[in-house]
């Protein structure tokens, strides 16, 4: 299988690899990750089961669109396919760690500036991917009310529904358009997994984001995400503020887009999420 991903690499870069050194890299929570090294380049590669090929090939569409815009640093794709039975995703390998106030801000600036890119075909993106290893669907739509009461939170209750009840589920899907009502979001593009795991600081200092679930929406999933585990330095919401400020209203919103991935969280892991759904359900109630 490595011989086939170091000729794949040579064919995609058109420089010969051979590869000289093979790291296993910790941190990721679906994948085996590696750092292939032949002594002077160097790339990160992920590996799954075959029948994840889709998930890593709109990994590396999603990076790419990223990576094009030309806004915020992502590890460019280089090459994604199957061998041996695996499937596998290879990106330049970027240095990570040195994380500052200034990186920080940076990282609220370039995100503010990635979600200045609209789309002029609505909401959704060229196909689906995935959120975790959920499948994320992405159809074009006009509009952003049905956009994410279809595709992002009745398909998750849809899954949830397998493994708990949610006796909130229909009152809460009907009352998003009175939640988003005054809110006309553009089609941005946005990373839609921002979680703490997927943002760092290269060791030259430039804000990197990592792992994306793209397309084009509400620009504000993504600040809200940022809050779900802990938040990102303050610095981050300073830089992003003063680049794109945010609209009144947020605060409430949050709790919405956040549901999706408390929602997934509970239908990936189970546990505890089951019952943040329902009382972030009940709080979104009290609202209408
Ligand atoms: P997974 O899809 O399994 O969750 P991630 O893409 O989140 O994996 O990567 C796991 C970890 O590997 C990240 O938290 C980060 O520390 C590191 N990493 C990810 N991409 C790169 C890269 N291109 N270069 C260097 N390190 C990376």
């Amino acid at each position: 299988m490595w011989n086939s991903i170091a000729q794949e690499i040579t064919r995609a870069t058109k420089n010969p690899f051979d590869i000289q050194d093979r790291r296993s890299i910790g941190g990721g929570s679906i994948n085996q990750a590696y750092r292939l090294s032949d002594g002077d380049r160097n790339y990160f590669v992920k590996l799954n089961r075959a029948a994840q090929y889709g998930m890593f090939e709109a990994e590396a569409l999603g990076l790419k669109e990223i990576a094009d815009s030309n806004t915020i640093r992502v590890p460019r794709p280089i090459c994604w396919g199957t061998a041996n039975g695996s499937a596998y995703i290879v990106m330049e390998y970027l240095p990570l760690g040195n994380s500052s106030r200034q990186a920080w801000y940076q990282m609220g600036q370039d995100l503010a500036a990635m979600h200045r890119v609209i789309s002029d075909r609505g909401f959704g993106w060229q196909r689906d991917n995935t959120i975790g290893d959920t499948p994320q669907k992405n159809p074009w739509i006009e509009d952003w009310v049905t956009f994410y009461t279809e595709y992002r939170l009745r398909y998750q209750f849809q899954l949830a529904n397998r493994r708990g009840h949610f006796p909130q589920q229909d009152a809460l899907l009907a009352a998003i358009p009175s939640l988003l009502s005054g809110h006309d979001p553009e089609p941005s593009l946005v990373h839609g997994d921002l979680w703490s795991g997927n943002a760092s600081v290269m060791a030259d200092g430039t804000p990197v984001i990592l792992d994306p679930a793209t397309y084009y929406g509400d620009r504000e999933v993504d600040l809200a995400m940022t809050e779900v585990f802990g938040g990102f330095p303050n610095a981050f919401y300073e830089g992003y503020q003063a680049t794109y400020p945010l609209e009144d209203g947020y605060e409430i919103r949050k709790i919405l887009y956040n549901l999706y991935h408390i929602l997934n969280h509970f239908n990936l892991f189970g546990g505890g999420y089951g019952s943040q759904a329902s009382s972030m359900c009940d709080r979104l109630l009290r609202y209408i």
